[in-house]
């Protein structure tokens, strides 16, 4: 795998909330964000092209607008992505301004990736800010996103981008290591499965519905990425 990571000419890296937001305090990771943005830069040094989908605008807004409720209302999970974004492109913008790479913002909704036209335009503009030199950092805009038209999660959203850039690798940053044939934190009979070369049944089986409290994925969502991006002869 590592030996795929270092030859890929384009890289997609998801950052899921749970990693970024400390789950106690609510507050953002700074030195594990620098941290990572430290590989991203070494990544953009060798020539990689580097994009990155981030979780955390609504755990870091709830903390925020103090809304300590276990399950948000639509409008109040809306309004925390809208206070979280901010703070969120800002730690981007500050992390890798360290390095001098430049960051921009995406916010995308389903349609985005649907509608041809829409497709078509941000593709292009992902394109243009990669030619530039920047990272795009890119989530979804929940803040318009209704029920029926959301991803909900960024694992998805990361895999149609990944397909979208013409990507060749997709990583995923989550909380929990990788594939294991059951929930490990349920089932201490779980074994890692290190790799998979094909999408099947029985590895659909393995993945639960569960995630943390403040992302949404879990490995359900994992491996339907994983189904997006090989499609797209991205791996993942
Ligand atoms: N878009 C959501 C956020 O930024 C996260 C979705 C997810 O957890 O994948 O908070």
């Amino acid at each position: 795998m590592s030996e795929r990571l270092d030859k890929a000419k384009r890289i997609v890296i998801k950052i899921g909330s749970s990693l970024l937001v400390d789950q106690q305090t609510g507050t953002l990771r700074r030195n594990w964000l620098d941290a990572l943005m430290d590989d991203v830069a070494d990544c953009r040094s060798r020539a990689q092209d580097v994009l990155l989908v981030s979780s955390g605008a609504i755990a870091l807004g709830r903390h925020s607008l103090g809304l300590t409720a276990r399950t948000l209302r639509l409008e109040d999970s809306q309004a925390a992505a809208a206070a979280g974004q901010i703070r969120l492109a800002h730690a981007y913008q500050e992390s890798l301004a360290r390095h001098g790479v430049p960051v921009a913002q995406i916010l995308l909704t389903g349609d985005d990736t649907e509608r041809r036209r829409r497709y078509l335009n941000a593709r292009n503009t992902l394109t243009a800010l990669l030619a530039h030199g920047s990272v795009p950092v890119v989530n979804e805009n929940d803040t318009v996103a209704t029920e029926e038209i959301r991803f909900g999660d960024n694992d998805r959203l990361a895999a149609r981008v990944a397909a979208m850039i013409g990507a060749d690798c997709l990583v995923l940053l989550s909380d929990i290591e990788g594939l294991y044939s059951a929930d490990p934190r349920k089932n201490d009979q779980a074994e890692f499965i290190s790799e998979v070369s094909e999408i099947t049944l029985a590895i659909e089986a393995m993945a639960g519905a569960t995630g943390s409290h403040d992302g949404s994925g879990g490995m359900a969502t994992k491996i339907q990425a994983a189904r997006l991006a090989g499609q797209a002869g991205c791996t993942m």
